[in-house]
């Protein structure tokens, strides 16, 4: 046996012993269905002979968000793992349920994002939550959680974490979107629970439901990468550097529809708002215009409706404020070009 191998420490997952030096495919018994059809995780291992950090990969978590589960595809099928010291642990959907129903639900409208840290004894979300928890995150690190805007929302690509915590802020920095923000940590969700058993989350927001959306995945699978070797899971790249400077916002906020009716927008995501500007125009089905939606701060668009349909206090702009919206400007365009150029090569079929 491998001398340096047996100094790993024993890790067991759904009754499955994880080896080094192996990968592992499981599907984890979350519950089972009024049909008597099991329900279960899909989940990838792959456990290095070299020491290492344990870091997961989750997705789906809302069932209606998708991005993540083409990220982790091809992180999971690429080339870039095979120099993995560590362990790495896929979960590109955490709640089959929710992608069986197109939906961010559960049963009785619950949110897996507010049900952690469950209960082996509660509702499907409860067991969910503690499944998810008890095999995946208490065998960690670090995490990233993979989601999108909701359903007819998008969201330019983003870094959502604690940035009080230093080492979650220099991974958040490293991952490479133009957008990172402080956000607090939530009653009942991952972020919260996984805190509190000393594991550092990232949660990337990109896109919108029920999409799959080129620039946001490729600039995921990179985030995740970067993050890998920062973390010195991966050798360094390379690669030349990424001309990228995340900037992070000193807060954000929606702005709401002043009216009801059909709306003709003029701003879109990535966009610099000034104070005053018109973002958007509110008709009445006879195209008469019944009100303006003004932006009454200067900022960024990092997230919007794109149903053109409101009622009145819908939230319609995510606009993140920043002290220089200029150089977020500039770093969204350079995003785009590496990882969107205009020669870029279609996806090929494996
Ligand atoms: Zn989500």
């Amino acid at each position: 046996m491998n001398t340096r191998a047996s100094r790993l420490p024993a890790m067991t997952i759904a009754g499955e012993t994880i080896e080094p030096g192996n990968s592992y495919k499981l599907n984890v018994p979350i519950g089972s269905l009024y049909t008597s059809t099991d329900m279960t995780m899909p989940v990838y291992i792959k456990r290095s002979r070299k020491p290492g950090p344990t870091l997961f990969i989750s997705a789906a978590i809302h069932g209606d968000e998708l991005n993540g589960v083409e990220i982790i595809n091809r992180l999971i099928n690429g080339s870039r793992l095979r120099n993995l010291r560590g362990t790495l642990i896929c979960v590109p959907v955490v709640n089959p349920f929710g992608v069986v129903n197109q939906s961010r639900y559960l049963p009785d409208r619950r949110d897996l994002n507010r049900s952690f840290p469950g209960s082996p004894k509660g509702s499907l979300a409860g067991r969910m939550a503690d499944t998810f928890l008890n095999e995946i995150v208490a065998h960690c690190d670090y995490g990233i959680d993979l989601h999108t805007g909701a359903i007819h929302r998008s969201n330019l690509p983003q870094i959502r974490a604690n940035l009080d915590d230093e080492e979650t802020r220099l991974m958040a920095l490293e991952f490479g979107v133009p957008v990172v923000l402080n956000a607090n940590l939530r009653d009942g969700s991952l972020r919260e629970s996984a805190n509190e058993m000393g594991v550092k989350i990232l949660l990337y927001e990109a896109g919108e439901a029920l999409r799959y959306d080129e620039l946001c995945i490729r600039a995921g699978e990179r985030g995740i990468l970067r993050v890998m070797r920062l973390l010195n899971m991966l050798p360094p790249s390379r690669q030349k550097k990424f001309p990228i400077e995340p900037l992070v916002a000193r807060n954000s906020g929606w702005v709401r529809a002043t009216d009801s009716g059909f709306v003709r927008a003029f701003r879109q995501l990535g966009d610099k708002v000034e104070k005053g500007d018109v973002l958007a125009s509110i008709c009445d089905p006879f195209g008469d215009e019944v009100d303006r939606v003004v932006a009454s701060k200067d900022g960024i668009v990092i997230g919007n409706q794109n149903l053109p349909l409101v009622h009145e206090g819908d939230a319609m702009f995510h606009i993140a404020y920043f002290k220089e919206p200029d150089d977020v400007v500039e770093s969204i365009e350079n995003m785009q070009d590496s990882l969107l150029p205009d020669d870029a090569e279609p996806i090929q079929a494996n």
